[in-house]
Protein backbone atom coordinates (compact mmCIF):
# COMPACT_ATOMS: atom_id res chain seq x y z
CA UNK A 1 0.00 0.00 0.00
CA UNK A 2 1.49 3.71 -0.79
CA UNK A 3 2.35 5.85 2.12
CA UNK A 4 -0.85 8.36 0.88
CA UNK A 5 -2.75 5.19 1.42
CA UNK A 6 -1.92 4.27 4.75
CA UNK A 7 -2.30 7.88 6.22
CA UNK A 8 -5.37 8.15 8.27
CA UNK A 9 -6.53 12.21 8.69
CA UNK A 10 -6.49 13.65 12.04
CA UNK A 11 -10.25 14.51 11.32
CA UNK A 12 -11.03 10.90 10.77
CA UNK A 13 -8.75 10.20 13.69
CA UNK A 14 -10.52 12.44 16.39
CA UNK A 15 -13.87 10.78 15.24
CA UNK A 16 -12.59 6.75 15.30
CA UNK A 17 -14.35 4.46 17.64
CA UNK A 18 -10.84 2.42 17.02
CA UNK A 19 -8.40 1.74 19.65
CA UNK A 20 -5.04 0.29 20.29
CA UNK A 21 -4.10 -0.09 16.23
CA UNK A 22 -1.45 1.10 14.58
CA UNK A 23 -2.18 4.47 12.40
CA UNK A 24 -0.16 6.95 10.40
CA UNK A 25 -0.75 10.23 10.70
CA UNK A 26 1.00 13.57 8.51
CA UNK A 27 0.79 16.91 9.17
CA UNK A 28 2.65 20.29 10.67
CA UNK A 29 3.70 20.88 13.76
CA UNK A 30 1.36 22.90 15.63
CA UNK A 31 3.44 22.98 19.24
CA UNK A 32 5.81 20.80 21.07
CA UNK A 33 6.18 20.90 24.84
CA UNK A 34 7.03 18.34 27.37
CA UNK A 35 9.69 17.44 29.83
CA UNK A 36 13.02 14.60 29.79
CA UNK A 37 10.52 11.98 30.26
CA UNK A 38 7.72 12.92 27.60
CA UNK A 39 6.72 15.24 24.56
CA UNK A 40 3.53 16.02 23.31
CA UNK A 41 3.44 17.62 19.69
CA UNK A 42 0.15 18.60 18.25
CA UNK A 43 -0.41 17.81 14.58
CA UNK A 44 -2.60 19.32 12.72
CA UNK A 45 -3.57 18.31 8.60
CA UNK A 46 -6.12 20.90 7.68
CA UNK A 47 -8.44 18.16 7.46
CA UNK A 48 -10.26 19.93 11.32
CA UNK A 49 -9.28 23.12 13.39
CA UNK A 50 -8.33 20.42 15.90
CA UNK A 51 -5.01 18.88 16.24
CA UNK A 52 -4.06 15.59 17.24
CA UNK A 53 -1.85 14.97 20.48
CA UNK A 54 1.55 12.55 19.57
CA UNK A 55 3.05 11.68 22.58
CA UNK A 56 6.53 10.65 22.63
CA UNK A 57 8.81 8.61 24.91
CA UNK A 58 12.19 10.76 24.67
CA UNK A 59 14.58 7.84 25.36
CA UNK A 60 13.17 6.20 22.27
CA UNK A 61 14.24 9.00 19.57
CA UNK A 62 17.04 10.09 18.67
CA UNK A 63 18.19 13.51 20.12
CA UNK A 64 18.55 15.26 16.96
CA UNK A 65 15.60 14.11 15.57
CA UNK A 66 13.60 15.41 18.05
CA UNK A 67 15.24 18.86 18.26
CA UNK A 68 14.37 19.56 14.72
CA UNK A 69 10.34 18.95 15.70
CA UNK A 70 9.99 22.51 15.84
CA UNK A 71 6.74 24.46 14.96
CA UNK A 72 5.62 24.03 11.27
CA UNK A 73 7.78 20.88 10.30
CA UNK A 74 6.44 18.66 8.61
CA UNK A 75 6.27 14.89 10.17
CA UNK A 76 4.88 11.31 9.26
CA UNK A 77 4.11 9.65 12.71
CA UNK A 78 3.29 6.41 12.89
CA UNK A 79 2.23 4.54 16.48
CA UNK A 80 -0.70 3.56 18.86
CA UNK A 81 -3.95 4.82 18.30
CA UNK A 82 -4.84 5.47 22.07
CA UNK A 83 -7.35 6.58 24.77
CA UNK A 84 -5.97 10.50 25.88
CA UNK A 85 -4.90 10.34 28.99
CA UNK A 86 -5.23 14.47 29.38
CA UNK A 87 -8.22 16.32 28.63
CA UNK A 88 -9.14 17.90 25.58
CA UNK A 89 -9.09 15.38 22.94
CA UNK A 90 -10.75 11.74 22.89
CA UNK A 91 -7.60 10.06 21.57
CA UNK A 92 -3.96 10.35 21.53
CA UNK A 93 -0.99 8.68 19.17
CA UNK A 94 1.95 6.97 20.85
CA UNK A 95 4.81 7.27 18.33
CA UNK A 96 6.99 4.25 17.73
CA UNK A 97 8.29 5.69 13.98
CA UNK A 98 8.23 9.69 13.16
CA UNK A 99 9.84 10.79 9.96
CA UNK A 100 10.74 14.74 9.51
CA UNK A 101 9.53 15.77 5.65
CA UNK A 102 10.91 19.13 6.22
CA UNK A 103 12.36 21.30 8.47
CA UNK A 104 11.16 24.78 9.85
CA UNK A 105 13.56 27.08 11.51
CA UNK A 106 12.35 28.52 14.67
CA UNK A 107 14.68 31.50 14.13
CA UNK A 108 12.88 32.52 11.02
CA UNK A 109 9.48 30.45 10.72
CA UNK A 110 7.07 33.53 10.55
CA UNK A 111 4.34 31.91 12.80
CA UNK A 112 6.31 30.21 15.22
CA UNK A 113 4.22 32.17 17.67
CA UNK A 114 0.49 32.55 18.33
CA UNK A 115 -1.40 35.33 17.98
CA UNK A 116 -0.22 38.02 15.06
CA UNK A 117 -2.30 40.16 14.22
CA UNK A 118 -4.54 40.04 10.89
CA UNK A 119 -3.06 42.57 9.21
CA UNK A 120 0.25 40.77 9.61
CA UNK A 121 -1.07 37.73 8.51
CA UNK A 122 -2.28 39.47 5.27
CA UNK A 123 1.31 40.05 4.34
CA UNK A 124 2.68 36.37 4.39
CA UNK A 125 -0.09 34.71 2.15
CA UNK A 126 1.31 31.76 1.59
CA UNK A 127 1.48 30.86 5.28
CA UNK A 128 -1.90 32.03 6.73
CA UNK A 129 -3.61 29.03 5.53
CA UNK A 130 -1.49 27.03 8.20
CA UNK A 131 -3.26 29.71 11.54
CA UNK A 132 -6.31 28.27 13.13
CA UNK A 133 -8.69 31.13 11.86
CA UNK A 134 -7.56 30.53 7.70
CA UNK A 135 -8.03 26.80 8.68
CA UNK A 136 -11.59 27.94 9.56
CA UNK A 137 -12.01 30.35 7.22
CA UNK A 138 -10.93 28.26 3.82
CA UNK A 139 -12.86 24.98 5.41
CA UNK A 140 -15.92 27.18 5.76
CA UNK A 141 -15.34 29.00 2.43
CA UNK A 142 -14.90 25.71 0.86
CA UNK A 143 -18.52 24.39 2.14
CA UNK A 144 -20.47 27.51 1.44
CA UNK A 145 -18.79 26.96 -2.45
CA UNK A 146 -19.86 23.33 -2.07
CA UNK A 147 -23.79 23.68 -0.90
CA UNK A 148 -24.06 26.37 -3.35
CA UNK A 149 -23.94 24.26 -6.09
CA UNK A 150 -25.78 21.42 -4.50
CA UNK A 151 -28.76 23.91 -3.63
CA UNK A 152 -28.77 25.02 -7.31
CA UNK A 153 -28.08 21.53 -8.73
CA UNK A 154 -31.13 19.98 -6.35
CA UNK A 155 -33.51 22.69 -7.32
CA UNK A 156 -33.15 22.03 -10.95
CA UNK A 157 -30.62 25.04 -12.06
CA UNK A 158 -27.88 24.61 -14.34
CA UNK A 159 -24.69 25.44 -14.01
CA UNK A 160 -23.75 28.51 -16.73
CA UNK A 161 -20.30 29.04 -17.77
CA UNK A 162 -19.99 33.00 -18.29
CA UNK A 163 -16.90 34.74 -20.34
CA UNK A 164 -14.39 36.37 -18.23
CA UNK A 165 -13.18 38.80 -20.57
CA UNK A 166 -16.18 40.31 -21.92
CA UNK A 167 -16.71 42.68 -25.43
CA UNK A 168 -19.40 44.57 -23.92
CA UNK A 169 -18.92 47.33 -21.51
CA UNK A 170 -22.40 48.40 -21.24
CA UNK A 171 -22.79 46.20 -18.05
CA UNK A 172 -22.29 49.76 -15.39
CA UNK A 173 -21.89 47.42 -12.52
CA UNK A 174 -18.68 49.54 -11.82
CA UNK A 175 -15.41 50.53 -13.49
CA UNK A 176 -13.36 47.57 -15.63
CA UNK A 177 -10.38 46.30 -16.19
CA UNK A 178 -8.90 46.36 -19.76
CA UNK A 179 -7.60 43.31 -21.45
CA UNK A 180 -5.26 44.05 -23.99
CA UNK A 181 -1.65 42.18 -25.80
CA UNK A 182 -1.84 45.84 -27.57
CA UNK A 183 2.02 47.64 -26.89
CA UNK A 184 1.69 50.21 -24.24
CA UNK A 185 4.81 51.92 -25.04
CA UNK A 186 3.51 52.17 -28.40
CA UNK A 187 0.25 52.25 -28.88
CA UNK A 188 -1.36 52.28 -32.20
CA UNK A 189 -4.05 54.97 -33.08
CA UNK A 190 -6.44 55.84 -35.05
CA UNK A 191 -6.72 58.74 -37.35
CA UNK A 192 -8.61 61.15 -34.49
CA UNK A 193 -5.88 59.77 -32.35
CA UNK A 194 -8.01 57.18 -29.90
CA UNK A 195 -6.43 53.42 -29.24
CA UNK A 196 -6.85 51.45 -32.07
CA UNK A 197 -8.27 48.49 -30.80
CA UNK A 198 -9.03 47.16 -34.15
CA UNK A 199 -5.12 45.80 -33.87
CA UNK A 200 -6.21 44.35 -30.31
CA UNK A 201 -6.08 40.68 -30.52
CA UNK A 202 -9.86 40.46 -30.11
CA UNK A 203 -10.24 43.10 -32.82
CA UNK A 204 -11.79 45.68 -30.51
CA UNK A 205 -11.32 46.63 -26.49
CA UNK A 206 -12.22 44.29 -24.10
CA UNK A 207 -12.38 43.65 -20.65
CA UNK A 208 -12.39 41.83 -17.67
CA UNK A 209 -16.10 41.01 -16.50
CA UNK A 210 -17.70 43.20 -13.57
CA UNK A 211 -21.12 40.27 -13.90
CA UNK A 212 -21.92 37.34 -15.38
CA UNK A 213 -25.63 38.50 -15.49
CA UNK A 214 -26.21 39.50 -19.49
CA UNK A 215 -25.01 36.16 -20.27
CA UNK A 216 -26.81 34.03 -17.44
CA UNK A 217 -29.84 35.99 -19.23
CA UNK A 218 -29.09 34.34 -22.68
CA UNK A 219 -29.06 30.98 -20.42
CA UNK A 220 -32.43 31.48 -18.70
CA UNK A 221 -34.33 32.13 -21.90
CA UNK A 222 -33.53 28.63 -23.28
CA UNK A 223 -32.95 26.94 -19.88
CA UNK A 224 -35.21 27.94 -17.37
CA UNK A 225 -33.16 28.16 -14.20
CA UNK A 226 -29.52 29.21 -14.55
CA UNK A 227 -26.61 30.29 -12.53
CA UNK A 228 -23.29 31.52 -12.37
CA UNK A 229 -20.61 31.26 -10.36
CA UNK A 230 -17.25 32.90 -10.90
CA UNK A 231 -14.68 35.97 -10.69
CA UNK A 232 -15.64 39.33 -11.41
CA UNK A 233 -13.44 42.30 -11.38
CA UNK A 234 -14.03 46.05 -10.37
CA UNK A 235 -11.19 48.23 -11.07
CA UNK A 236 -12.77 50.99 -8.33
CA UNK A 237 -10.43 52.35 -5.71
CA UNK A 238 -12.79 51.51 -3.03
CA UNK A 239 -10.50 50.72 0.20
CA UNK A 240 -13.58 49.59 2.25
CA UNK A 241 -13.90 45.93 4.19
CA UNK A 242 -16.35 45.07 1.96
CA UNK A 243 -14.71 45.40 -1.59
CA UNK A 244 -12.23 43.38 -3.84
CA UNK A 245 -11.13 44.52 -6.89
CA UNK A 246 -11.39 40.64 -7.54
CA UNK A 247 -14.57 38.57 -6.22
CA UNK A 248 -16.71 35.70 -6.44
CA UNK A 249 -20.06 36.26 -7.70
CA UNK A 250 -23.13 33.47 -7.69
CA UNK A 251 -25.89 34.65 -10.27
CA UNK A 252 -28.84 32.93 -10.65
CA UNK A 253 -31.24 33.49 -13.59
CA UNK A 254 -34.44 32.22 -13.79
CA UNK A 255 -37.03 32.23 -16.58
CA UNK A 256 -40.88 32.54 -15.12
CA UNK A 257 -39.55 34.23 -12.11
CA UNK A 258 -41.38 37.69 -10.94
CA UNK A 259 -39.62 39.98 -8.41
CA UNK A 260 -41.61 38.82 -5.57
CA UNK A 261 -40.27 35.06 -6.84
CA UNK A 262 -36.88 36.47 -6.82
CA UNK A 263 -37.09 37.61 -3.08
CA UNK A 264 -38.43 34.26 -2.00
CA UNK A 265 -35.48 32.47 -3.67
CA UNK A 266 -33.29 34.73 -2.17
CA UNK A 267 -34.29 34.60 0.78
CA UNK A 268 -34.44 30.61 1.07
CA UNK A 269 -31.20 30.73 -0.23
CA UNK A 270 -29.30 32.50 2.14
CA UNK A 271 -30.93 30.68 5.04
CA UNK A 272 -30.17 27.40 3.52
CA UNK A 273 -26.39 28.08 2.87
CA UNK A 274 -26.03 29.94 6.69
CA UNK A 275 -28.67 26.72 7.85
CA UNK A 276 -25.59 24.46 6.03
CA UNK A 277 -22.96 25.75 7.89
CA UNK A 278 -24.87 25.32 11.48
CA UNK A 279 -24.75 21.59 10.25
CA UNK A 280 -21.54 21.28 8.63
CA UNK A 281 -18.87 23.74 9.51
CA UNK A 282 -19.68 23.80 13.97
CA UNK A 283 -16.15 23.06 15.07
CA UNK A 284 -14.83 25.94 12.77
CA UNK A 285 -17.88 28.26 13.46
CA UNK A 286 -17.03 28.12 17.69
CA UNK A 287 -13.74 28.55 17.04
CA UNK A 288 -14.50 31.73 15.26
CA UNK A 289 -17.19 32.36 17.49
CA UNK A 290 -14.61 32.76 20.71
CA UNK A 291 -11.84 33.87 18.76
CA UNK A 292 -13.45 36.71 16.64
CA UNK A 293 -17.45 36.98 17.22
CA UNK A 294 -19.06 36.03 20.41
CA UNK A 295 -21.87 36.90 18.81
CA UNK A 296 -21.61 34.99 15.08
CA UNK A 297 -23.58 31.32 16.32
CA UNK A 298 -26.55 33.92 17.56
CA UNK A 299 -26.89 35.80 14.84
CA UNK A 300 -26.43 32.53 12.27
CA UNK A 301 -29.29 31.17 13.97
CA UNK A 302 -31.64 34.23 14.06
CA UNK A 303 -31.20 34.58 10.36
CA UNK A 304 -32.12 31.24 9.91
CA UNK A 305 -35.35 31.34 11.96
CA UNK A 306 -36.35 34.56 11.39
CA UNK A 307 -38.00 36.15 8.42
CA UNK A 308 -36.24 38.71 6.50
CA UNK A 309 -38.39 42.52 6.23
CA UNK A 310 -39.38 43.32 2.95
CA UNK A 311 -40.13 47.27 2.02
CA UNK A 312 -39.94 49.56 -0.34
CA UNK A 313 -36.82 52.33 -0.84
CA UNK A 314 -39.20 54.62 -0.23
CA UNK A 315 -40.72 53.55 3.11
CA UNK A 316 -36.85 52.83 3.81
CA UNK A 317 -35.74 56.83 3.04
CA UNK A 318 -39.09 57.67 5.51
CA UNK A 319 -37.38 55.63 8.48
CA UNK A 320 -34.35 57.06 7.86
CA UNK A 321 -35.09 60.82 7.81
CA UNK A 322 -37.37 59.76 10.94
CA UNK A 323 -34.72 58.16 12.87
CA UNK A 324 -33.09 61.67 14.21
CA UNK A 325 -29.55 59.86 13.71
CA UNK A 326 -26.51 61.71 12.31
CA UNK A 327 -25.42 60.11 9.28
CA UNK A 328 -22.30 60.89 7.59
CA UNK A 329 -23.83 60.52 3.87
CA UNK A 330 -27.00 62.62 3.09
CA UNK A 331 -30.42 60.60 3.16
CA UNK A 332 -32.79 61.80 0.35
CA UNK A 333 -35.18 60.16 -1.77
CA UNK A 334 -33.59 59.71 -5.12
CA UNK A 335 -30.12 58.98 -3.11
CA UNK A 336 -28.49 55.56 -3.34
CA UNK A 337 -28.04 54.20 0.01
CA UNK A 338 -24.69 53.90 2.13
CA UNK A 339 -23.80 51.34 4.31
CA UNK A 340 -24.25 52.82 7.11
CA UNK A 341 -27.90 53.38 6.14
CA UNK A 342 -28.67 49.97 5.08
CA UNK A 343 -26.93 48.46 8.48
CA UNK A 344 -29.13 50.95 10.51
CA UNK A 345 -32.09 49.87 9.01
CA UNK A 346 -30.92 46.33 9.43
CA UNK A 347 -28.93 46.89 13.17
CA UNK A 348 -31.24 49.04 14.85
CA UNK A 349 -34.98 49.81 13.32
CA UNK A 350 -35.73 46.02 12.07
CA UNK A 351 -33.02 44.17 13.95
CA UNK A 352 -33.84 41.68 11.04
CA UNK A 353 -32.56 41.39 7.97
CA UNK A 354 -34.12 43.50 5.29
CA UNK A 355 -35.09 43.09 1.33
CA UNK A 356 -35.36 46.43 0.19
CA UNK A 357 -37.33 47.11 -3.10
CA UNK A 358 -38.31 49.60 -5.95
CA UNK A 359 -35.44 51.89 -6.20
CA UNK A 360 -35.37 55.12 -8.07
CA UNK A 361 -34.45 54.07 -11.57
CA UNK A 362 -31.81 56.86 -11.54
CA UNK A 363 -29.77 54.95 -9.21
CA UNK A 364 -30.01 51.33 -10.87
CA UNK A 365 -29.02 49.43 -13.94
CA UNK A 366 -30.52 50.12 -17.37
CA UNK A 367 -31.86 46.49 -17.23
CA UNK A 368 -34.21 46.41 -14.33
CA UNK A 369 -37.99 46.53 -14.71
CA UNK A 370 -39.77 49.97 -14.52
CA UNK A 371 -42.76 49.94 -12.70
CA UNK A 372 -46.25 51.62 -13.30
CA UNK A 373 -45.09 54.50 -11.54
CA UNK A 374 -42.44 55.20 -14.36
CA UNK A 375 -40.14 56.48 -11.56
CA UNK A 376 -38.84 52.95 -9.59
CA UNK A 377 -37.55 49.70 -10.69
CA UNK A 378 -38.60 46.31 -9.74
CA UNK A 379 -35.09 46.26 -7.98
CA UNK A 380 -34.05 44.61 -4.38
CA UNK A 381 -31.01 44.41 -2.42
CA UNK A 382 -30.92 41.74 0.54
CA UNK A 383 -29.31 43.89 3.30
CA UNK A 384 -27.42 42.10 6.53
CA UNK A 385 -26.59 42.93 9.73
CA UNK A 386 -22.69 44.13 9.74
CA UNK A 387 -22.42 43.25 5.96
CA UNK A 388 -25.02 45.65 4.58
CA UNK A 389 -25.68 44.73 0.76
CA UNK A 390 -25.47 40.93 0.37
CA UNK A 391 -27.44 40.38 -2.31
CA UNK A 392 -28.41 42.65 -5.84
CA UNK A 393 -31.02 41.68 -7.87
CA UNK A 394 -34.19 42.89 -10.31
CA UNK A 395 -36.70 41.31 -12.45
CA UNK A 396 -35.38 42.25 -15.95
CA UNK A 397 -36.77 44.45 -18.65
CA UNK A 398 -38.74 41.94 -20.67
CA UNK A 399 -40.46 44.74 -23.45
CA UNK A 400 -38.06 45.72 -25.81
CA UNK A 401 -39.35 49.04 -26.48
CA UNK A 402 -39.03 50.11 -22.43
CA UNK A 403 -35.54 48.53 -22.89
CA UNK A 404 -34.30 50.27 -25.78
CA UNK A 405 -36.14 53.49 -24.23
CA UNK A 406 -34.01 52.87 -21.05
CA UNK A 407 -30.75 52.54 -23.01
CA UNK A 408 -31.53 55.77 -24.59
CA UNK A 409 -32.06 57.69 -21.53
CA UNK A 410 -28.72 56.44 -20.33
CA UNK A 411 -26.85 56.91 -23.21
CA UNK A 412 -25.97 53.74 -24.02
CA UNK A 413 -26.09 52.20 -27.80
CA UNK A 414 -28.59 49.78 -28.62
CA UNK A 415 -26.16 48.17 -31.84
CA UNK A 416 -23.86 48.21 -28.87
CA UNK A 417 -26.24 44.86 -27.21
CA UNK A 418 -28.01 44.01 -30.15
CA UNK A 419 -27.90 40.60 -29.00
CA UNK A 420 -29.38 41.49 -25.61
CA UNK A 421 -32.23 42.91 -27.03
CA UNK A 422 -33.11 40.24 -29.32
CA UNK A 423 -33.75 38.31 -26.35
CA UNK A 424 -36.48 40.59 -25.92
CA UNK A 425 -37.43 40.49 -29.88
CA UNK A 426 -37.44 36.63 -30.33
CA UNK A 427 -39.48 35.17 -27.71
CA UNK A 428 -39.37 37.18 -24.56
CA UNK A 429 -40.67 36.36 -21.19
CA UNK A 430 -40.50 37.65 -17.98
CA UNK A 431 -37.24 36.88 -15.79
CA UNK A 432 -35.41 37.61 -12.92
CA UNK A 433 -31.97 36.99 -10.81
CA UNK A 434 -29.39 38.26 -8.23
CA UNK A 435 -25.80 38.29 -7.57
CA UNK A 436 -24.77 37.26 -4.13
CA UNK A 437 -21.40 38.31 -3.26
CA UNK A 438 -19.65 34.99 -2.34
CA UNK A 439 -16.98 37.25 0.07
CA UNK A 440 -19.67 38.69 1.82
CA UNK A 441 -21.25 35.84 2.25
CA UNK A 442 -17.76 34.30 3.41
CA UNK A 443 -17.39 37.42 5.53
CA UNK A 444 -21.21 36.98 7.26
CA UNK A 445 -21.09 33.44 8.37
CA UNK A 446 -16.90 33.28 9.35
CA UNK A 447 -17.80 36.95 11.69
CA UNK A 448 -14.60 38.34 9.89
CA UNK A 449 -14.45 41.88 9.77
CA UNK A 450 -12.35 42.58 6.59
CA UNK A 451 -13.35 40.65 3.41
CA UNK A 452 -9.08 40.66 3.00
CA UNK A 453 -9.22 37.71 5.44
CA UNK A 454 -12.16 35.20 3.73
CA UNK A 455 -10.21 34.98 0.32
CA UNK A 456 -7.05 33.57 -0.01
CA UNK A 457 -5.79 35.80 -2.42
CA UNK A 458 -7.39 39.30 -1.97
CA UNK A 459 -6.74 41.72 -4.55
CA UNK A 460 -7.10 45.25 -3.71
CA UNK A 461 -6.06 48.28 -4.60
CA UNK A 462 -2.07 48.54 -4.89
CA UNK A 463 -2.23 44.71 -3.66
CA UNK A 464 -1.20 42.04 -6.04
CA UNK A 465 1.64 40.22 -4.31
CA UNK A 466 0.71 36.91 -4.34
P1 LIG B 1 -21.86 47.89 -3.25
O1 LIG B 1 -22.95 48.92 -3.34
O2 LIG B 1 -21.78 47.20 -1.93
O3 LIG B 1 -20.55 48.36 -3.77
P2 LIG B 1 -22.90 46.95 -5.75
O4 LIG B 1 -24.29 47.45 -5.65
O5 LIG B 1 -21.92 47.66 -6.58
O6 LIG B 1 -22.30 46.73 -4.28
P3 LIG B 1 -23.77 44.68 -7.34
O7 LIG B 1 -23.32 45.19 -8.65
O8 LIG B 1 -25.20 44.73 -7.00
O9 LIG B 1 -22.92 45.41 -6.19
O10 LIG B 1 -23.16 43.21 -7.15
C1 LIG B 1 -23.86 42.15 -6.54
C2 LIG B 1 -23.22 41.71 -5.25
O11 LIG B 1 -21.82 41.50 -5.40
C3 LIG B 1 -23.33 42.72 -4.15
O12 LIG B 1 -24.57 42.65 -3.51
C4 LIG B 1 -22.19 42.32 -3.23
O13 LIG B 1 -22.57 41.19 -2.42
C5 LIG B 1 -21.14 41.83 -4.19
N1 LIG B 1 -20.12 42.83 -4.49
C6 LIG B 1 -20.25 43.93 -5.27
N2 LIG B 1 -19.10 44.60 -5.38
C7 LIG B 1 -18.19 43.90 -4.66
C8 LIG B 1 -16.80 44.08 -4.40
N3 LIG B 1 -16.10 45.10 -4.93
N4 LIG B 1 -16.18 43.16 -3.62
C9 LIG B 1 -16.87 42.12 -3.09
N5 LIG B 1 -18.18 41.90 -3.31
C10 LIG B 1 -18.84 42.78 -4.09
MN1 LIG C 1 -26.09 46.29 -5.80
Amino acid sequence: MSEAGKRTTIAGLLGSQERNVDVTVKGWVRTKRGNKNVAFIALNDGTTINNIQVVVDPSAFPEELLKDITTGASLRVEGLLVDSQGSGQPVEVQAKEIEIYGKADPESYPLQKKGHSLEFLREIAHLRPRTNTFGAVLRVRHAMAYAIHKYFNDRGFYYMHTPLITGSDAEGAGAMFEVTTLDMDNLPKTADGKVDHSQDFFGKATNLTVSGQLEAEIGAMALSKVYTFGPTFRAENSNTPRHLAEFWMIEPEMAFFDLVDDMDLAEDFLKYLIKYALDNCMSDLEFLNKMYDNELIDRLKFVVENDFVRLDYTEGIEILKQSGKKFEFPVEWGLDLQSEHERYLVEQHFKKPVILINYPKEIKAFYMKLNDDGKTVRAMDVLFPKIGEIIGGSEREADYDKLVGRMHEIGIKPEDMWWYLELRKFGTAPHSGFGLGFERLVLFVTGMANIRDVIPFPRTPKNAEF
